[in-house]
């Protein structure tokens, strides 16, 4: 786009991802784990019945998931409620926070006739209305739009999109996120500026009435740095500048930056995705499907509980991190080895 003013690269990627939830079947470009398999929902059902517990019970709440895609994490979860947990079922009042309208029929459909009352939708998590409140989030984060600095000899500058191209230009201003790390020159240094808001969001909300929030996502717990834009375009890894809102575009989520603005509120983790679903019993949940079925879907399930949990597969990129009010027991599943500062 020659004659146009470069555009920062948050602008640029929020306008790109806007139209390419909006547009298009997301699924049809990537698969998420709950559309590997009913397990992954039935699991965190569990692990939000046990977090209800620790809660207090409080009747009614908010039962939230940020970014739900087509709906099947919480149509799997409240399946899982109505069976194990009916109180809890009874009790929570869901509310999703999605943008995209065409994605919002869907989760309509998904979720007709699984909710003890009607489901509600908002544009942004701070539209959540208030009161005791469990959060879900998978893979939300990383659609968040990101800012890149670029290590200079004489401080940072910031990377525009220009054309199909990048051009680093003095910064505008730079975020409080963390630029204590030891960045080469030249490197590239990520901030994902909502991502802080909705940790600092929730850290306040949860100070002031009981709240549990899991977020799901590929990324990393440490100071680390470099460049994780990415662009997935039917199916196909592609370059991110090129014709937006045909691609969807993702970068790593920083956990540590995340969990530091957080402050004020409990953080559980980063515990890895195969832990967490591990601990909170994913292979004997596995082993009880496969019972009796053909070796064929037997092998489907185990294979699931695989790709979910292996380290080789989404067991180790992926990482769960919980933030809960300040004094509520810890949340399922992150009694276990923090995640640590593993490479990208
Ligand atoms: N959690 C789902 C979908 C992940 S895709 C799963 O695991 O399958 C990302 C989801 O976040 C989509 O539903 C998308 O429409 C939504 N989304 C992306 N950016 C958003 C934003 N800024 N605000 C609200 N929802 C957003």
């Amino acid at each position: 786009m020659s004659g146009t003013a470069p555009e920062r690269l948050d602008r640029f990627m929020a306008r790109a991802n806007a139209a390419y939830y909006a547009g298009r079947d997301p699924f049809a470009d990537f698969v998420t784990a709950p559309e590997i398999s009913q397990m992954f929902g039935e699991i965190l059902g569990a692990w939000v019945a046990i977090a209800w517990q620790g809660m207090g019970r409080p009747d009614p709440f908010i039962l939230a998931e940020a970014g739900p895609g087509r709906g099947t994490l919480m149509a799997d979860m409240t399946r899982l409620l109505a069976r194990v947990a009916p109180d809890c079922h009874e009790a929570a009042r869901v509310h999703l926070v999605e943008t995209s309208p065409r994605l919002r029929e869907v989760q309509r459909a998904a979720l007709a006739g699984r909710t003890a009352q009607p489901v509600a939708w908002h544009d942004r998590i701070e539209a959540l209305p208030d009161g005791p409140m469990i959060l879900l989030a998978n893979e939300f984060l990383d659609a968040l739009p990101i800012r890149q600095f670029v290590r200079t000899g004489a401080g940072w500058s910031e990377r525009f999109v220009d054309g199909v191209g990048f051009v680093a230009l003095p910064a505008e201003d730079l975020p409080e996120a963390p630029f204590d790390r030891p960045v080469p020159e030249g490197e590239i240094l990520e901030c994902c500026p909502e991502a802080l808001a909705v940790a600092r969001r929730l850290a306040a909300r949860f100070a002031r009435s009981p709240g549990t929030a899991l977020f799901i996502d590929y990324g990393y717990d440490g100071a680390l740095w470099g460049d994780t834009l990415q662009a997935l375009r039917d199916g196909q890894p592609a370059w991110p500048l090129a014709d937006p809102g045909l691609a969807d575009l993702t970068a790593h989520v920083d956990f540590a930056a995340f969990a530091r603005a957080a402050a004020g509120a409990a953080c559980h983790g980063s515990v890895t995705q195969g832990a967490l679903l591990a601990g909170l019993g994913l292979f004997a949940r596995a082993e009880q499907l496969a019972r009796n079925r053909p070796p064929v879907e037997a092998h489907a399930i185990r294979d699931a509980a695989q790709r979910l949990a292996a380290p080789d597969r989404m067991g180790r990129l992926f990482k769960a991190l919980a933030i809960t009010s300040p004094g509520l027991p810890a949340p399922p599943g992150f009694a276990v080895e923090p995640a640590g500062g593993d490479a990208r």
